[in-house]
């Protein structure tokens, strides 16, 4: 894949103005399928959770899942949509070995929501009001893995396998109006609203919302005019971009992609598009035309879904707070600076130092675990495994220092011993004896020692120059090996040399 020529980004916004639309894919976590009794679990031995409904064998008839209907319109109401009162179900057809039915199962011209909006808040500042189009319900596809190519494309793969247990789990697919107005800020502005929907979907308990497996996926359409045209540019659809960052770059990419082509007097070919983490580029799919012909027709083996009115005012009752009202909250509670919040924010943090406080640590101290060690050892191991630590854990940690139980050089270790899974803090600290010494006894036995190799340190404490107390203060801790409590050895010196 030759890299294409970009334009540089800060050019390509003086030329151009960018406009973007995102379709953001959100899987329910129902206990079942969406048409069928088939467990909906991620990680089972290929091609267990199936039944003649979801491989589509002739005869077999679906039945629309409540709890997936409920969870779509729990979805719409929180992102301010109208409720479809009728909503028929359609028949998306288009042939591909992941589908063993060839067609989708999806909703056509009545999705069950409709018209929301949703205010994002970008790492800037500023805040932009996301205009929603729809949020209808369909139907996973399975998954299609290709062995023997260089990439697990399929270009190049000798053969491929095909695994049903996705196929027909719940989606609720959630479709902006075009965004515009972003300017500079639309790469940021897609991941910010891609990460407002996965915390709506978490909050609300409908999904598990984790992007890594797929829960949560986004495509990006990009497209530039020139300033001051009316005519919308022709888009390009990045398909299945799967982490935030990624969702960021690729934007970012197609801008400048089309700007250099644009500018270079060319045309922009409406397709989909590959995201590709390693190359940091995208690469052409299929053409798609706005005219591709699903032939869509309403399912007739399904009746409309009719929620009542009681039902959606019973669901809008039950909705969370707003991830924004949520933000004020702890912003509030917190007292962190408003810098320190957004970093939290934009480090995807939130949800564990909400929790970590709640196990009983001090803001402060929650923030000072997960946005330093352990976001840096997140970041060497690329931040793809999860950290094998919860926030109670890191609150019990937090507590043993605040304690005087271990100081922070010991709280690290602690950690390391934790993230190998040797068990909580307060275990691993009383089966490695890793407790500081505040033993005083001893503390000063060390410092003796320690003053015996420096002469001139009690004198120069006399007289006030309390820099040279360093050096004994350093002694100390070596001799014991980190297990000292700086503070009251430093503390325990003054005392001594006071008293020579
Ligand atoms: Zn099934």
């Amino acid at each position: 894949m030759a890299k294409a020529e970009l334009m540089n980004y800060e050019k390509a916004l003086e030329q151009f103005e960018v406009v973007i639309g995102l379709e953001v894919h959100v899987e329910l976590n129902t206990k079942t399928k969406m048409f069928c009794g088939c467990k909906n679990e991620f990680g089972n031995e290929p091609n267990t959770n199936v039944c003649p409904i979801c491989i589509a064998l002739p005869g077999a008839l679906p039945a629309v899942n409540k709890t997936a209907v409920e969870s779509s319109i729990k979805i719409g109401l929180a992102l301010g949509c109208d409720i479809q009162p009728t909503g028929r179900f359609a028949r998306k057809n288009y042939f591909y070995p992941d589908l063993a039915k060839n067609f989708q199962t999806s909703q056509y011209d009545e999705p069950i929501a409709f018209n929301g909006s949703l205010d994002v808040e970008v790492p800037s500042g500023a805040v932009h009001n996301v205009l929603i189009e729809r949020a209808h319900m369909e139907e996973d596809a399975g998954k299609l893995t290709h062995i023997g190519g260089a990439t697990g494309r399929i270009q190049g793969a000798e053969y491929s396998l095909v695994d049903y247990n996705r196929a027909g789990v719940p989606l609720v697919e959630i479709v902006t109006k075009p965004i515009f107005g972003a300017g500079s800020e639309a790469p940021e502005l897609a991941a910010a609203y891609v990460r407002s929907i996965r915390e709506i979907v978490k909050a609300l308990g409908v999904s598990d919302a984790r992007m890594e497996r797929g829960n949560v996926r986004c495509d990006a359409n990009v497209s530039l005019r020139l300033h001051g045209a009316e005519k919308l540019g022709t888009r390009t659809e990045t398909k299945n971009v799967n982490s935030l960052r990624s969702i960021e770059r690729a934007v970012r990419y197609e801008i400048q992609r089309q700007a250099h082509i644009l500018a270079s007097g060319g045309t922009i070919t409406q397709e989909t598009r590959h995201w590709h983490e390693d190359k940091g580029a995208t690469s052409a799919g299929r053409p798609k035309s706005d005219a591709d012909d699903y032939r869509y027709f309403p399912e007739p083996d399904l009746v409309p879904v009719q929620p009542s009115k009681e039902l959606i005012e019973s669901l809008r009752a039950s909705l969370p707070e707003k991830p924004a009202d949520r933000r004020k909250r702890l912003a509030g509670e917190w007292n962190f600076s408003e810098l320190e919040f957004r970093d939290v924010v934009n480090a995807d943090l939130l949800d564990q130092i909400e929790e970590t406080v709640a196990s009983g640590a001090k803001p402060q101290a929650a923030r000072k675990w997960w946005m330093g060690e352990l976001a840096r050892i997140a970041n060497e191991t690329e931040g793809e495994a999860e950290l094998n630590i919860t926030p109670a854990q890191v609150a019990e940690l937090a507590k043993l220092i605040e304690d005087g139980k271990i100081n922070d050089r010991l709280a690290r270790e602690v950690l390391g011993y934790v993230l190998a899974g040797e068990g909580s803090p307060a275990e691993i600290v009383a089966a490695r004896g890793l407790e500081v010494v505040s033993d005083d006894g001893a503390l000063i036995a060390a410092i003796e020692a320690a003053l015996a190799n420096a002469p001139d340190v009690v004198p120069a404490i006399k007289e006030g120059r309390m820099q040279a107390a360093g050096q004994v203060i350093g002694a100390v801790m070596k001799a014991m090996a980190g297990s000292a409590d700086a503070a009251r050895v430093r503390e325990l010196l003054i005392e001594i040399a006071n008293k020579a």
